[in-house]
Parts: C-alpha cells; sequence; structure tokens
C-alpha cells in the first residue's frame, strides 16, 4: 500500500458540567493568544460572554462576532474579521449553525478552531465537516477538525429538550449508515473502515440503551448522548468523510431539507428516516421505534410536521440526492407506491 490515510483528530476534548470554565487554560496549553468567538445573539448571553471573560481573564485576547445564517457569506465575513484581527483561534460558541460557521471560517482563515456546543442536535460538534447553504449540494463540506471540544453538560442541559432528543436520532441513526456503508463495499468494492464503523455503530447502541437516562434529563445521560456525539465527529475523521455517520436515513432528511425547508431538525428527520431505512435493511425497526419514543423524538410525519405527501416524496427521491453514496436505496429502488407501503408499514403515516 503507497496510499496514505491520514487522520486529523480534536486534540483536547473536555465533557462533563463546568468545562466551559476550563477554555482559557485550554488556550493557554495550546500556545493560542488571540481569539474570535463567533456565536449568535441569544448563544452570547448562555454562553459567549462567558467564554469572553474567561479568555481575557487568562490573557488572551477575545473579539466577539454574532452569526444567525450559515451561509457562504457569512463565512467569508467572519473569514476577513479572522484575518484582519490577526486571530490565531475561531471560538464557536453555539447551536449547529453557529458551530458549522465558526468551523468553515477557521478553515479558510488557517486558523484553530474551538468548538464549544450550546446545544447537542448534531454530530457535527466534534466534526471536521461542515454544513453551509449555498454550496449548491445539501450536505456538508470538508474543513478541519477542531483543536478542541468543550461540551459542558450545564448548558447542553439548560437547553431546549427538543434539540438533545434530536441529537439522539442523529446518533441513532448510525445503526442505519453502517449498514449502507458495509452494504456499499459488499456491493461496489467501496472502502470499509471497520473501526469507524464500529464506533459510529457504538455510538448509536449506547444511546439507544441509556435513552432512558436522557429523557429524565440526568447528567449521565448527557453524557452518554455528548460522547457518542464526539465519537461520531471522530469516526468521520478516521474514515476521511462522512461515511460511517450518514446514509440513507440522511438522504431522506437532506431531501426533506430541499422540499420542505425548515420544517423539522435535521437529527428528528434523520430518525424517522433510521425507522424506515432499517425495516428495508431487515433491521430491528420497532427498537428504533421504541427508542425514539422513550427520548421523546418524532416518529411519524405528523410529529415531524410534513404532510403524507411530502414524506413519501422525500422516501422516493432520497436515491438521487447524493447518487455517488451507494445505498440500500440502490438496491431497493422505491418506488412511489413502496414508499408509500414501507412508510405505512413503519407507521410513520
Ligand atoms: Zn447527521
Amino acid at each position: 500500500m503507497n496510499e496514505v490515510h491520514r487522520i486529523d483528530l480534536p486534540r483536547i476534548v473536555l465533557v462533563g458540567r463546568g468545562v466551559l470554565e476550563s477554555l482559557g487554560e485550554i488556550c493557554t496549553e495550546l500556545g493560542l493568544h488571540r481569539s474570535l468567538i463567533v456565536t449568535g445573539r441569544k448563544t452570547y448571553d448562555i454562553a459567549g460572554e462567558r467564554s469572553q471573560v474567561i479568555l481575557e481573564k487568562a490573557g488572551i485576547h477575545a473579539d466577539v462576532t454574532y452569526v444567525n445564517k450559515a451561509d457562504l457569506a457569512t463565512v467569508e465575513n467572519v473569514r476577513k474579521e479572522a484575518v484582519e484581527g490577526n486571530i490565531d483561534t475561531v471560538v464557536g460558541v453555539g447551536g449547529g449553525r453557529t458551530i458549522d460557521v465558526a468551523k468553515l471560517s477557521a478553515f479558510k482563515s488557517g486558523t484553530f478552531f474551538i468548538s464549544v456546543p450550546t446545544t447537542a442536535s448534531h454530530d457535527g460538534i466534534a466534526s471536521s465537516l461542515a454544513s453551509i447553504k449555498g454550496l449548491n449540494k445539501p450536505y456538508s463540506m470538508k474543513a478541519n477538525s477542531p483543536i478542541a471540544v468543550l461540551a459542558d453538560s450545564r448548558i447542553i442541559g439548560e437547553s431546549p429538550y427538543r434539540f438533545t432528543a434530536s441529537g439522539c436520532g442523529d446518533v441513532l441513526s448510525k445503526a442505519v449508515s453502517v449498514r449502507d456503508w458495509r452494504l456499499a463495499h459488499k456491493e461496489t468494492g467501496e472502502y470499509y473502515g471497520e473501526y469507524a464503523g464500529s464506533l459510529a455503530l457504538m455510538s448509536s447502541s449506547l444511546v439507544m440503551r441509556n435513552a432512558r437516562l436522557i429523557d429524565k434529563r440526568l447528567e449521565e445521560g448527557y453524557r452518554t448522548l455528548l460522547e457518542a456525539l464526539v465519537s461520531c465527529g471522530v469516526a468521520m475523521s478516521i474514515a476521511g468523510s462522512s461515511r460511517p455517520c450518514s446514509g440513507s436515513e440522511h438522504m431522506f432528511s437532506h431531501t426533506l431539507d430541499m422540499i420542505a425547508p425548515g420544517v423539522a431538525l435535521h437529527g428528528e428527520q434523520c430518525g424517522v428516516g433510521t425507522i424506515m431505512m432499517a425495516n428495508l435493511h431487515g433491521l430491528d425497526w420497532q427498537a428504533i421505534i421504541k427508542s425514539l419514543q422513550v427520548i421523546g423524538a418524532p416518529t411519524t410525519a405528523q410529529e415531524l410536521g410534513v404532510s403524507r405527501d411530502i414524506l413519501v416524496e422525500a422516501l422516493v427521491k432520497a436515491r438521487d440526492i447524493r447518487p455517488e453514496r451507494y445505498t440500500i436505496l440502490n438496491k431497493v429502488n422505491l418506488s412511489r407506491k413502496s414508499a408509500e407501503a414501507l412508510a405505512e408499514e413503519c407507521g410513520v403515516i
């Protein structure tokens, strides 16, 4: 083999109550001096302002910039600010969208990126991939892994529970995405990384097993979810792509984003997609429903807020949203009728 497999991982990951307080020490330890905090108006009050105080106390310069969109123009503005301010680290403090903007801006400005999520809504908190609008594709693009992740379970615990439930849906979806990957390996000879696949699969089963602790809003539950989300990010870094964490169920979600934008959260859509794709794979789809129900995540089109027609359309079109990614949908080839039957059998419509 003369092909080099390069793996970039976060250097420091802190998960637990109050870990935000360590932000200054972490930056000092990493030899960072000038930071730009990327945050939203609301998340500034939740953790952005506190981050600034902590950094300044540690003698680290900390500018703040507010973002409210995850599009290329916003990324470009932040990149400029980072370059003009002679910044060495972009600190993303906020939800999924803010983290994505911070991650890609850091990549484009050649600075380090520190991830401080205020919600646990999806697995982008520790990954090297960013979802940005205006890229002409609904899925994510490559950036760098965060050099540090500070996932403070106290902050996550205070965020609206719906985001947490959505994060669980995103993690549970790995039960399907890893099977899609294995299927592609078998059918097309695509590279399959056993280690990355196992890590993603383990995250999914741990969240399933700890569903009740998460629903009870217990520290142990939050910790399991956060560690699972970080592990999924690591699995993608090891694989060098989103393959272990994004299969047919994600393609269903991406299709919904196109035909019914903004209706439900990413992880909520992935959760419902997982039920139906698990059925196609011959997996225990009822167990997926049960876990999602315990967690309090949507399991039906109605709970997602989409009509029967839209849901079926998304199922039929999902295969074409990412034609280069081989999944169960290439094998089954759903027609309108068979898609409808599948969604009915799973109780989704
Ligand atoms: Zn996802």
